[in-house]
């Protein structure tokens, strides 16, 4: 066991960990990144939106439109009756649709290359925080620093050792996901040419379906409530994919990379983001549904803010100050509860029936639900995101 020592800790390399880590590189403290896993990694959550793009920007990452399929709009289908519609997001920034493993190492690496220091295959065991530090003790060494980090994704690391962990009730239940390769159907052109996440509705949930370069898909079934299924896995899948025309068009000649993965009861929130020298940031901070894609943009946004304010706290040296992140997160949560009645209409009110397909006629209530489909959550200026949320206010807690 070795003793090291370093201004920050952060637990995770994911896109929270990476943009946290960078920043604070930029800014010239020093930064360890602990990672379980190695790079590549494979991980879900593949379907950016464009308000990410500022902050991958500022990060330096630039995604090459070879790699990343440039992605220009959300499409929901209901093919039961007929119904489609199709919100248009590249407006301002442009989106792309990614493989994660080979993203999250662009991240990371670039996180490296502007100072940060990466232990990878190396799980944090335990946190102690004092007034003076904080001591992490991973499976291979203690390590100690001022601050601590906690990018850990749904392990949420700091959030389950403070038991701030509050399960959200009734949204999708559990995942069943799969790729494929060689997507060359005529039916796939289109898709390949807009670069759309499309979310094709059913009985028992929807589907996402999302192109990925080099003519890979990724097709995601989310099940809304599991009492009752007839079927289950693998055979639950294949049903709803040989019953959907679309589907069966678009993967005709396909072939199926890997067998069926699964993720089960996904969303939650973390009451305890922050406190004495320590912050939350990205899933571990809380985390909703898949069906807007929101993950990824709530990570980099949320890592961005507590290393900007974090950096603040080091300058006016007030990092063990418990309250560092009491302001930052107020606007925090106003993006995550904005996201969150949205994704809690769309699976108990039939948000997309009663006003997404309805919004065609209506310019000005489209554009405001494509403001929030592309992740625009924080500028205020959406009526829509302002009816959302004074429909009901909602608890997420707040630092310990
Ligand atoms: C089914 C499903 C579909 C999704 N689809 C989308 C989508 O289309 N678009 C989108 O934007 N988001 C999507 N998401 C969400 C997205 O995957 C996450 O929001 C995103 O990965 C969060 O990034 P993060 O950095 O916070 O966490 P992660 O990416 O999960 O990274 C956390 C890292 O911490 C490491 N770690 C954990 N515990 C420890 C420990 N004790 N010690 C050391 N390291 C540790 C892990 O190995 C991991 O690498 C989806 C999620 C699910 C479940």
């Amino acid at each position: 066991m070795s003793r090291f020592r370093t201004d920050v800790i952060v637990i995770g390399s994911g896109p929270a960990g990476s943009t946290a880590a960078t920043l604070l590189a930029q800014y010239g403290h020093g930064v360890t990144i602990v990672e379980r896993a190695t790079h590549p990694r494979f991980h879900i959550g593949e379907s950016l939106l464009p308000m990410g793009a500022p902050v991958l920007e500022r990060l330096g990452i630039h995604l090459d439109d070879s790699d990343y399929l440039p992605k220009s709009g959300a499409e929901f289908i209901d093919e039961r009756s007929g119904q489609r519609c199709r919100f248009p997001l590249a407006v301002q920034f442009q989106a792309h649709q990614v493989e994660r493993a080979k993203f999250d190492q662009l991240m990371v690496e670039n996180a490296i290359d502007k100072g940060a220091r990466l232990r990878q295959g190396e799980t944090v065991r335990s946190v102690s925080i004092d007034q003076q530090q904080v001591t992490v003790v991973t499976d291979k060494e203690i390590l100690t620093a001022r601050y601590l980090i906690d990018a850990s994704g749904r392990s949420s690391f700091m959030g389950r050792m403070s038991q701030g962990i509050s399960r959200i009730d009734n949204l999708g239940q559990f995942s069943l996901y799969t790729h494929y390769s060689n997507v060359n159907a005529e039916a796939a052109e289109a898709l390949y040419e807009t670069g759309d996440v499309q979310i094709l509705m059913l009985d028992i949930g929807w589907f996402w379906i999302i192109p990925l370069s080099g003519r890979r898909l990724s097709l995601g079934l989310v099940v809304k409530d599991k009492e009752g299924l007839a079927l289950r896995g693998a055979a639950l899948f294949r049903h709803y994919v040989d019953a959907s025309p679309l589907l069966s068009e678009l993967l005709m000649g396909a072939e199926q990379e890997s067998d069926i993965c699964s993720e089960a009861d996904f969303s939650f929130c973390n009451e305890c983001r922050f406190g004495e020298r320590y912050a939350c940031c990205g899933d571990a901070a809380g985390f909703l549904d898949p069906v807007f894609s929101s993950g990824v943009l709530i990570a980099v946004t949320s890592a961005e803010r507590v290393a900007d304010r974090l950096h603040v706290g080091f300058t006016e040296g007030r990092e063990a100050d418990a309250e560092l992140h009491a302001e930052d997160d107020q606007d925090y949560v106003l993006g995550f509860q904005s996201m969150l009645l949205l994704v809690e209409r769309f699976y108990r009110s039939n948000l997309v029936q009663n006003l997404f397909f309805e919004s065609a006629r209506d310019d000005s209530i489209k554009e405001q639900i494509a403001g929030l489909l592309a992740g625009d959550l924080w500028s205020g200026k959406n009526a829509f995101q302002q009816q959302l949320l004074n429909s009901r206010r909602y608890s997420t807690g707040r630092g310990t």
